[in-house]
């Protein structure tokens, strides 16, 4: 597929960073008005940081987004190549880490059997595995990374519970959960499941009836990524908040030029790390990644209220089916967000939609009263949400992300489409792209899982396929796969 840019709408604006957020005005660019989430209420120092006054004319590598795909993509290029001797820019349209990382539930959860079944189905048994295996190993390395920097991001080593208030669904999950024992995967003796009277005991939900855990993360993800930018803006990476990147055009060198409101500048290679909005700079995507809003709140109990104490994360599925995660925090508050179910028919509510300036309104008021109707014990201690936020993920056709060389392209890289979750698949991606851009090596001589590499067979299933027949609006019943 040749070079294809296209001019993004922008409010040009050249006044001081702070003060004129030019992101966009289209679905190609982030709103210029997020609302407030409690992750950001106390904005880091570097926010809005600009490392000059005057964007660099040239950068040997631009990142394109500020969010964990970019951030943890300069970390690793900086970190583990340290004689690697080249400019690096992060082009970020709103404040550093104001997109879905900062607006998102806090759950680095890998998946052990959720999707995993449904990649085998696809493309086999090993195909699949692999994404549980990788995601496995990207939560250890987080792990590992947050304590190797003394990263203050309130990190836990925690269990996941799975929880099916559903009798049928409960069993539907037994049989997966049998399916893939019976696979041989080694990383499924970390799983428990349960089923039977006691499973309420066990999880602490009201009329469960099975659920699972294994073990998952849990962290404040603003507080992670800003430590990181703090890190890599002292290692020298140019950091350039409110400054979206509107086109990238080849300079007829190998190079490239890249727009922005700020002016042009000059590049020799680009990562597009900008998730749902990729497909506004990149428009072979456009059907493949698509910008679609989910919704999460804080719960907390009046002072002097002790509520129960839950010490593990959860993914809820209520009688009616309605999927909630929910990560607790160490000062009692609750961070739950989900209810897909709820405002899925209502399209113009969440899907293709960029604007996490305003709730779902089909959902805002889902979360009232939710740990009281949902946990033994919080019946009475009046836990009311404290703050409610949406943001916007970038929904891939598939539900895989798409990293690796933008097919047809020469020095043009990206790392996109995480759905709901990107905590726990982010880390090693970006390590290996990093790795694919220092060392010139092709996405088949990284770790990274088969099913995550980009590919044109992917963008043109997608770009020739039914939304229907995809994983975002419809039955993920496409024709049969190939990585
Ligand atoms: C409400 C909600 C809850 C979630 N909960 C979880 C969870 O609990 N666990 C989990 O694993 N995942 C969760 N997710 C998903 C997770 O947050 C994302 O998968 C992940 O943060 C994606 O990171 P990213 O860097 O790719 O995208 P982002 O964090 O969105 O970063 C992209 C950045 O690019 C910038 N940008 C866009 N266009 C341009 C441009 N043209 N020029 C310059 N910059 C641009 C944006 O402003 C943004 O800062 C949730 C998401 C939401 C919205």
């Amino acid at each position: 597929m040749p070079a294809r840019t296209q001019e993004l709408p922008i409010r040009a604006d050249n006044s001081s960073a702070a003060a004129s957020p030019i992101a966009g005005t289209s679905k190609c660019l982030p709103s210029h008005m997020p609302g407030e989430t409690f992750w950001q209420t106390s904005r880091h120092h570097l926010h809005d940081h600009r490392s000059s006054e005057e964007l660099p004319s040239h950068s040997d590598i631009v990142i394109i987004g500020a969010g964990y795909a970019g951030v943890a993509t300069a970390y690793h290029l900086v970190k583990d190549h340290p004689s690697l001797n080249k400019s690096i820019t992060i082009l970020e349209a709103r404040g550093a880490c104001s997109g879905a990382t900062g607006r998102n539930g806090g759950h680095a959860r890998p998946d052990f059997y959720g999707h995993i079944p449904t990649y085998m189905d696809r493309a086999g048994a090993e195909a699949g595995a692999e994404i549980a295996e990788f995601e496995i190993r990207n939560l250890r390395a987080l792990k590992k990374t947050i304590e190797q920097e003394k990263i203050d991001c309130d990190f836990t080593l925690t269990r996941s519970i799975d929880v099916w208030c559903n009798a049928d669904s409960a069993s539907k999950a037994k049989a997966v959960y049998d399916r893939m024992t019976a696979e041989g995967l080694e990383y499924m003796e970390d799983v428990a499941f349960y089923t039977g009277n006691e499973v309420e005991g066990i999880c602490g939900v009201k009329d469960a009836k099975a659920c699972a855990s294994f073990t998952a993360g849990t962290m404040w993800p603003y507080k992670f990524i800003m430590r990181l930018v703090e890190l890599i803006v002292d290692a020298g990476v140019n950091l350039h908040t409110h400054t979206p990147a509107t086109s990238v055009s080849p300079d007829g060198e190998g190079g490239f030029i890249i727009d922005t409101p700020r002016g042009k500048m000059h590049a020799n290679k680009v990562v597009y790390a900008n998730n749902a909005y990729v497909s506004g700079i990149l428009p072979q995507y456009k059907k493949n990644i698509v910008p679609c809003k989910g919704i999460c709140c804080r719960i907390t109990v009046p002072e002097g209220v002790t509520a129960p104490l839950l010490n593990n994360s959860y993914i809820n599925r209520t009688e009616d089916n309605v999927l909630s995660y929910l990560i607790p925090r160490a000062d009692g508050s609750i961070i739950v967000g989900g209810a897909a179910a709820i405002f899925k028919k209502h399209e113009d509510q969440w899907y293709d939609n960029v604007d996490d300036s305003v709730l779902i309104d089909s959902a805002k008021d889902y979360y009232n009263n939710y740990m009281q109707r949902t946990y033994r014990g919080w019946e009475n201690t009046a836990a009311k949400i404290d703050q409610i936020w949406t943001g916007v993920m970038g929904y891939s056709y598939d539900s895989n992300p798409h990293i690796g060389a933008v097919p047809g392209e020469k020095d043009q890289y990206i790392l996109a489409g995480f759905n709901g979750h990107g905590m726990p698949v982010i880390w090693l991606s970006a390590k290996e792209l990093a790795q694919m851009i220092v060392n010139d090596i092709p996405f088949e001589k990284t770790t990274m899982p088969r099913l995550f590499q980009t590919s044109q067979f992917r963008i043109d299933r997608a770009l020739n396929g039914k939304p229907e027949d995809g994983d975002i609006l419809g039955s993920g019943k496409f024709a049969a796969t190939k990585p």
